[in-house]
């Protein structure tokens, strides 16, 4: 077969795009002074200024590109908890506090639900639970230690599913079993980007899409915030930009690490040949640490498929054919099957692989989702609007958490191809 990556008929940008396009919104005159100033119009930045113009603040959001143009549109729409295993967060943390942080990461579950029922954003959200597939005996072994723990802690809501059973939820002959965790769900990212963009704005926050903030200056009263097209005087300042940060803020330039995540879609495919691969519908992901995530689209007409193997790729013509050839080892019954789009987006990872929210310099930040941002960043940003209107009920599990760095970084993540060595050492070590 030629390689498609070659003949320019794939679309190198999101699936998501086709469906919901990146809005274009009028340019804004700047004010002069603003309550808020957001730095970032995706989940993060939205979900607080949602919040306070709600409240009746007078709220500005800042994007350097189009609204939703970075991870929030790009998402593959599952809304889970973070992957870490629980007896590492129970290590690091102390077995009180790991609880803490899994009631904490279905808070935000719980959160964009409710948000998106109550706001009636159509984004295809589908409260079906989330396949946690199990590579090896041993991961097995471990997800159901886990579960078996937190169902009598907190009354988890999952099921293991064992390898005898599990073609019905996903047909692949590489997996040992797996979990069903039924509070979790999946949506259209770009869609629940659009209208969450829209409630935001209907509320009364003004979004200056297009304006990169280049500098953000401490004054006795307050922030400016500089741009190249003027500046904003602004009681509060949040920055939400996450993987995208850069240079703007240094303290998170050292404790954030951008990395490469990317997508594929399908052709369109007749339904049995979708339930032929995902006979359960739901979004699924394996916990290898070069994990893969698969899900059919909103519409159920293709297969969409991603993973971390495409952490250091920088061409989505290269992510998409890793991408491709791993599908088809995962599901060879995909085979001959084209892909219409690959694409590639930014992820804020942490060295501890945990969500962190606090200040820095009198300003607020919320940041390193670590590929979870679309239950936790609504929620954290939400959070953040609350702390700023001195609200109560705004404080979190991860407040607390130390937000480390590590010698000779600065935002440039020059040992990315070294960790992905070591994952791959691991995944294949493991049993
Ligand atoms: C391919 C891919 C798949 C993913 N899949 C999932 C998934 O299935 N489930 C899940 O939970 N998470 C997933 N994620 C992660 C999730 O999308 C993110 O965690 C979340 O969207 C982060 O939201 P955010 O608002 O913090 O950041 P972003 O959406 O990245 O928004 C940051 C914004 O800040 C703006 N910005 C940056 N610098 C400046 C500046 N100087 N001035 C003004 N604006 C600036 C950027 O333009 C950008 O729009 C995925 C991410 C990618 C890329």
């Amino acid at each position: 077969m030629t390689d498609p990556f070659t003949l320019g008929t794939i679309k190198l940008e999101p699936y998501w795009w086709d469906q919901a396009p990146r809005p274009k919104l009028p340019e804004l005159a700047l004010p002069k002074t603003v309550d808020v100033a957001v730095i970032g119009a995706g989940f993060t930045g939205l979900g607080a200024a949602l919040t306070l113009a709600r409240a009746g603040r007078d709220v500005l959001v800042f994007d350097a590109e189009t609204a939703g143009w970075g991870a929030s549109s790009r998402n593959q729409g599952h809304i889970g908890l973070i992957k870490r295993a629980f007896a590492d967060v129970e290590k690091a943390y102390g077995k009180p506090k790991a609880i803490a942080l899994v009631r904490e990461g279905q808070a935000a579950i719980d959160h964009v639900v409710d948000l998106i029922e109550r706001e009636k954003i159509e984004c295809y959200l589908r409260k079906t639970g989330r396949f946690i597939a199990a590579p090896r005996p041993g991961h097995y072994e471990s997800l159901a230690r886990e579960l078996e723990l937190l169902k009598r802690e907190i009354g988890f809501e999952a099921d293991m599913v064992p390898k005898a059973e599990m073609h019905r939820e996903m047909a692949s002959d590489a997996y040992a079993g797996g979990e069903i965790r039924h509070r979790e769900a999946c949506l259209h990212g770009g869609l629940f980007h659009n209208g969450l963009l829209a409630r935001t704005m209907g509320a009364g926050a003004r979004v200056a899409a297009e304006t990169r903030v280049t500098r953000i200056e401490r004054g006795k009263e307050g922030f400016t915030v500089h741009t190249a097209r003027g500046s904003v005087a602004a009681k509060d300042v949040f920055v939400a930009t996450d993987a995208l940060t850069g240079k703007l803020v240094p303290y998170l330039a050292r404790r954030v690490i951008p990395v490469s995540a990317g997508g594929i879609a399908t052709e369109p495919l007749p339904p049995e040949r979708i339930r032929a691969v995902i006979p359960g519908l739901r979004a699924c992901i394996d916990v290898w640490k070069l994990s893969n995530s698969i899900r059919p689209s909103p519409d159920m007409t293709r297969i969409v498929f991603g993973g971390r193997r495409t952490m250091v790729d920088s061409d989505a013509r290269t992510s998409g054919r890793r991408l491709y050839a791993n599908m088809l080892r995962l599901f060879p019954q995909l085979a001959g099957v084209r892909i219409t789009h690959s694409w590639l987006g930014k992820v804020g990872y942490t060295f501890q692989t945990m969500p962190h929210v606090g200040m820095v310099d009198g300003m607020h930040y919320a940041t390193g989702y670590c590929g979870y941002g679309v239950g936790v960043a609504p929620y954290l940003g939400h959070k953040v609007g609350l702390r700023i209107l001195r609200a109560n009920d705004s404080a979190t599990a991860y407040d607390d958490l130390p937000f480390e760095t590590r010698p000779l970084y600065g935002g440039n993540p020059w040992f990315l191809p070294a960790s992905v060595a070591w994952y791959r050492y691991q995944d294949s070590r493991a049993r």
